[in-house]
């Protein structure tokens, strides 16, 4: 599925230099001087020709991957990149001086850059293969693994232990310092980020009364009606109430940390309203950025990196700490004198949990490894697992999303070319739309499901396509997503069609159709045939899909969030079988479930993570044993 593409460079220059080679070590005959071919069987895998040799491949972002060798050694690895900072950049540090290091290829993914790591290794192979290493050779590299000694077992104990460093953790954890508590984080990555990083950084709050609120029709209320209904009403009205109630205040907390916003809010895909504060850094970086400046300029938060969080501990039905394994394999047993807070996130990359309890409800036709997801791949569920193992209640486990909006190739939000909702349309492979674009986020990806290949396309004009080398989202710039085919452009609606391969006449006529329902609709008497409101966006500026160049990205379904998990209180308490508080267990975020129902709203997860991750901080220091 992430199948990783290649395009080599230079194969040609180099079929030639190598049968040069070829044929001058035959005149030389096996003599000296001829070293490189009289050991350059392929087979024992460490003679090269040396030069530098690159290749081109994905790994959340396109990379190019350059490998100089001399003849018998990888001697530099250069890798021109994109990757989110935090997620996918810690891999084009670590892996290839662990490469040269090694002189091998058996290196292990890094924790949280599955896809950068695998995207790495793969260039560096194609790069040796460009120098002359067969197949055989590759994996004799292959078995080349560092040897770890494994470090001595630790105890660690701090008043408040928060377990996972994403988004709700670091909230927790700042909140707790904040507090006067000594706090550790573990975090089984090598960096601070989880899920929260990779998102487009929507974060839904509403200042009543503001004249931003005013402006929109906006009001704390709409937010916990939507986000109650939005989610077919199966929420905690209790925990929704506290998740909007605290939006505002989750907003002015961060700011007040020096995180900064845009000043516009803007509907996010389904968000439903223009409520989504956007972060001025790109992705969901400036919240990592923000905890990593706190933590510098504060003491008392100690980062855990590479720790996996295996079990929790309970003494007298009291949660205390957990235990850990460490990354050379050694256990690392962390012991609170406050409360513990599980921020694990949820479980989008467990395939067999989500085939699992997908089962109770069989909302999705398949959630298999066939459908990708937009998470980081430590998200596997080990919080609910955890916590399950002590007794905890999990609730709606069933209530699994997906986005309409996946990269075919990785499952990721990245190449998403569109700026808002109101400006584009969804587009199938006839050619025509299918579902209300400005809706909720399951009645879109089911409907998706329903069309051909399960693929569609964002399609917009260049009114609101950002320009030039404006970035998106996710800090891509326009050029790149068209020369890299992740985009496609073209002058005309016809030879868009015929770029994307769907009927030019079926395309044309689904523009014209949207154009008259953006002007007010009464096409027929209809105002949109699939229901859309969502038509104008926040500069005022569309009309439609009239001016090129027209753009188009291929889309797919992808999970995206777990809204099951943890039962919790508006305090961020977990919640045994039993109904009882379990003490000393405090939860927050994706690892938690009844906040968003069977839909959660784009935009609140965010807030969810700052809302309760600061409960979850409070409640965890004030908690005595
Ligand atoms: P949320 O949005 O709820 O904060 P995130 O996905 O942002 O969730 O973060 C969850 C974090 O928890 C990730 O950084 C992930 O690597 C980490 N994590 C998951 N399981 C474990 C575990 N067993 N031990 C330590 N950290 C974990």
């Amino acid at each position: 599925m992430r199948k990783v593409r290649y395009e080599l460079l230079g194969r040609k220059a180099m079929l030639v230099s190598l049968i040069m080679i070829l044929v001058l070590s035959m005149l030389a005959g096996c003599g000296k001087g001829s070293s490189k071919s009289e050991s350059a069987s392929p087979k024992d895998g460490a003679t090269y020709v040396a030069g530098t040799y690159s290749a081109k491949v994905s790994g959340m972002h396109e990379m190019t991957v350059h490998v100089t060798v001399s003849d018998t050694a990888i001697t530099d690895i250069k890798v021109d990149h994109k990757e989110t900072s935090g997620v996918g950049e810690p891999a084009t540090e670590s892996l290839p001086a662990e490469i040269i290091e090694t002189q091998g290829l058996g290196v292990d993914a890094v924790a949280g850059a599955t896809l950068t790591s695998k995207a790495i290794i793969d260039g560096v192979k194609d790069c040796l293969k460009q120098a002359g290493l067969n197949e055989d050779g590759i994996n004799k590299l292959l078995a080349i693994k560092k040897k770890e000694t494994k470090e001595a077992d630790q105890e660690l104990t701090a008043d408040v232990v928060i377990i996972g460093a994403g988004g709700a953790g670091m909230a927790a954890a700042t909140t707790a310092n904040q507090a006067g508590k000594k706090v550790i984080v573990i975090e089984k990555a090598s960096k601070m980020g989880g899920n929260t990083i990779l998102s487009g950084g929507a974060f839904n709050a509403v200042d009543d009364g503001s004249e931003t609120a005013l402006a929109n029709k906006d009001s704390v209320e709409k937010h916990y009606t939507q986000t109650f209904e939005g989610g077919d009403k199966q929420g905690d009205p209790k925990l929704v109430h506290t998740l909007v109630d605290n939006a505002w205040s989750g907003v002015v907390w961060l700011k007040e940390l020096g995180m900064k916003f845009h000043d516009n809010v803007f509907t996010v895909t389904g968000g439903m309203w223009p409520r989504a504060h956007k972060p001025i850094e790109p992705e969901g970086t400036g919240f990592f950025k923000t905890y990593q400046e706190y933590i510098d300029k504060h003491d008392g938060i100690t980062m855990v990196y590479n720790t996996k969080a295996d079990e929790l501990i309970v003494e007298n039905g009291i949660v205390t700490g957990v235990s850990c394994t460490g990354k050379t394999g050694n256990k690392i047993t962390v012991k609170a004198q406050n409360g513990v807070v599980l921020a694990t996130g949820g479980f989008g990359q467990n395939v067999e949990m989500r085939v699992k309890y997908n089962e109770i409800n069989k909302k999705w036709p398949t959630l298999d490894s066939s459908i990708p997801s937009t998470n980081t791949s430590g998200i596997t569920g080990d919080g609910m697992i955890m916590a399950e193992q002590i007794g905890a209640k999990l609730i709606q486990m069933e209530n699994i999303q997906l986005l309409p909006l996946g990269d075919p190739k990785t499952g990721s939000l990245s190449g998403n070319i569109e700026h808002a909702v109101e400006s584009r349309i969804f587009i199938n492979l006839d050619g025509n739309r299918f579902v209300n674009e400005g809706g909720r986020r399951d009645e879109m990806t089911l409907a998706l499901f329903k069309q051909k290949e399960t693929k569609m396309f964002i399609v917009m004009d260049s009114d609101t396509y950002p320009k030039g080398n404006e970035v998106n989202n996710f800090g891509e710039t326009i050029s790149s997503l068209v020369d890299s085919g992740r985009s496609l452009k073209a002058d005309t609606l016809e030879e868009l069609a015929k770029l994307m391969g769907v009927p030019e006449k079926n395309l044309i006529d689904t523009v014209n159709n949207y154009n008259r329902y953006c002007k007010g609709g009464d096409l027929e008497g209809k105002k949109d045939e699939f229901g859309r409101t969502l038509f104008t966006d926040t500069d005022g500026i569309n009309n439609g899909i009239n001016n090129g160049p027209f753009y188009a990205a291929a889309r797919v379904p992808t999970v995206h969030h777990t809204m099951g998990g943890v039962q919790i209180n508006e305090h961020a308490q977990a919640i045994s079988t039993s109904g009882e508080i379990i003490p000393g267990l405090f939860a927050a975020g994706e690892v938690t479930g009844g906040i968003h129902g069977t839909n959660r709203l784009g935009g609140n997860a965010l807030t969810d993570t700052i809302v309760f991750g600061r409960i979850a901080g409070t409640s965890a220091s004030n908690f005595v044993k």
